[in-house]
C-alpha cells in the first residue's frame, strides 16, 4: 500500500472532481476511485450550475470546458398554474448535459483511476488508516473519501441507522426539442413543470407531482403529458416533442441530517454528507464546492488528511446549511405558490435576486 494512498468511494460529480482537482493541483495523493456502477453514465438530461460551482469548476482546472459544453441560460420566469408571472428571474446560471459534466471531469482524472463495478460495503479504522471493504475484497488506504450520494454506504457506517423518507414526490427529467423555450417554471396544485434551454436545438425540461413512492408507468411521458394535459401552453408543447430515450425518473428522498463529516482520516462531501432536494438546483453545486475545497486541503497543507477533513467540515457545514434551507424554502413554495405572488408584490424582482444570489449563488 502507497502512503498516500485515497480511496474515494463513488465516481459521481463529487467523487471525479475531486480526484481532477488533486491531480491539477499537482498533489501527491494517489486515488482510486471505486464505483459500484458497470462504466461511466449519467441520466438525468442536464444540469444547472450557479456561479460558486464555476469558481469551483475554474479552481479544479476545467471551469473554460465546461463554460464551452454549457450554455448560458438566459433571463427566466416561474409562473402560476394560470400561466400568470409570479417572478422574473434573471440569474448567472449554465446549463450542461450531465453526461458531459462527468466526461469532462472524468477526462481530468488520472488514467485507469476509476474500477467501475465496484460496490463499497464497508470500512473500518485501521492503525494505518482505513481498510474500505469492497465486494472484490478489502483495500487498505491512508484516507477514505465517501462521494456515494445519499444512499452512501460511507455515511452510513459513519452513522448507523441514518434513516431515509420519501418527500412525496417523484421528479422526472429528459430533453425536449420544442422550439423556441425560453427558461421558465410553472408552480401549482403540489406540481411544477421547468424548462431551461440548451444548444443545439434541445432543451432540459423536469417535472414533479405529488405520487406514492416507487411508482412506475408503462410510458411516462405519455404520464406527464396526461398529468400537464390542461397546463399552460409551453409546458405542453415541451412534453409533446420530448424526446422518449432521455426521460428518467427518480423517487425524491430526505435523509437525517448526518451528525459528523469525518471521522479521522474518513470524511463525506456531496450528497454523500449533505443531501438536498432538487429545489434552487444546489446539490450538484455544493458537491463541486466540496471537492474543489477538499482538493485543495489536501493537496496543500501536507498535514494529516484528518486535519484536512477536519478543516473541510468546519468550513463547509454552516454555509452547506443555509443553502439546503433555501432549498427547502423553494420546495414550499412550489406547494403554496401563491405565497411567492404575495411576496412578489412586496419584494420587487431585483431585491429578490440580491438575497438569493447572496444565499445561494456565491
Ligand atoms: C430532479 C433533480 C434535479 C437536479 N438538478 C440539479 C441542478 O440543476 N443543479 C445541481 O447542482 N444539482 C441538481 N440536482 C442534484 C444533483 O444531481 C446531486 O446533488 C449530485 O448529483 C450529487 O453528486 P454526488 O457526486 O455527491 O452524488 P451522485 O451523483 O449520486 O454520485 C454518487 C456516485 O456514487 C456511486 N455509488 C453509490 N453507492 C456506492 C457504493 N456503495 N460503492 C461505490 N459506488 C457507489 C454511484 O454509482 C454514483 O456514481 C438535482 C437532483 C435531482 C433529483
Amino acid at each position: 500500500m502507497a502512503d498516500e494512498q485515497l480511496v474515494i468511494a463513488g465516481a459521481g460529480i463529487a467523487g471525479l472532481a475531486l480526484a481532477a482537482g488533486l491531480r491539477n493541483a499537482g498533489s501527491s495523493w494517489s486515488c482510486v476511485l471505486l464505483d459500484e456502477r458497470p462504466a461511466l453514465g449519467s441520466t438525468g438530461g442536464a444540469i444547472t450550475l450557479w456561479p460558486a460551482a464555476l469558481a469551483a469548476l475554474d479552481r479544479i482546472g476545467v471551469g473554460a470546458d465546461l463554460r464551452a459544453a454549457g450554455h448560458a441560460v438566459g433571463p427566466g420566469s416561474i409562473r402560476a398554474r394560470d400561466g400568470r408571472v409570479l417572478r422574473r428571474l434573471d440569474v448567472p446560471l449554465l446549463a450542461v448535459r450531465r453526461g458531459e459534466l462527468v466526461e469532462i471531469l472524468h477526462g481530468r482524472v488520472a488514467p485507469g483511476t476509476v474500477s467501475f463495478g465496484t460496490a463499497v460495503t464497508g470500512h473500518e479504522r485501521t492503525s494505518g488508516g482505513v481498510r474500505v471493504l469492497t465486494a472484490a475484497g478489502p483495500l487498505d488506504a491512508a484516507a477514505l473519501v465517501g462521494a456515494d450520494g445519499y444512499r452512501s454506504q460511507v455515511a452510513r457506517t459513519l452513522q448507523p441507522g441514518l434513516g431515509e423518507r420519501y418527500a412525496g414526490y417523484p421528479a422526472w427529467r429528459g430533453l425536449t426539442r420544442a422550439d423556441g423555450l425560453e427558461p421558465f417554471q410553472v408552480w401549482g396544485e403540489g406540481r411544477e413543470f421547468g424548462v431551461v434551454p440548451l444548444d443545439r436545438g434541445e432543451s432540459y425540461w423536469f417535472a414533479t407531482l405529488p405520487e406514492p413512492a416507487g411508482g412506475t408507468a408503462p410510458d411516462e411521458l405519455a404520464h406527464l403529458r396526461t398529468a400537464f394535459a390542461d397546463w399552460p401552453e409551453p409546458v405542453r408543447r415541451a412534453l409533446a416533442a420530448a424526446e422518449p430515450g432521455t426521460v428518467s425518473r427518480n423517487d425524491v428522498m430526505d435523509r437525517d441530517r448526518l451528525r459528523r463529516w469525518t471521522d479521522g482520516p474518513v470524511v463525506v462531501i456531496g450528497d454523500a454528507a449533505h443531501p438536498m432536494r432538487p429545489n434552487l438546483g444546489q446539490g450538484g453545486c455544493q458537491a463541486l464546492v466540496d471537492a474543489a475545497l477538499l482538493a485543495s486541503l489536501l493537496a496543500a497543507t501536507g498535514a494529516s488528511p484528518a486535519v484536512a477533513f477536519a478543516a473541510f467540515e468546519a468550513r463547509r457545514r454552516r454555509t452547506v446549511g443555509r443553502v439546503a434551507r433555501a432549498s427547502r424554502a423553494a420546495g414550499r413554495a412550489v406547494e403554496a405558490p401563491e405565497v411567492l405572488h404575495r411576496l412578489s408584490a412586496l419584494v420587487p424582482d431585483p431585491v429578490f435576486r440580491r438575497v438569493l444570489m447572496r444565499v445561494v449563488g456565491s
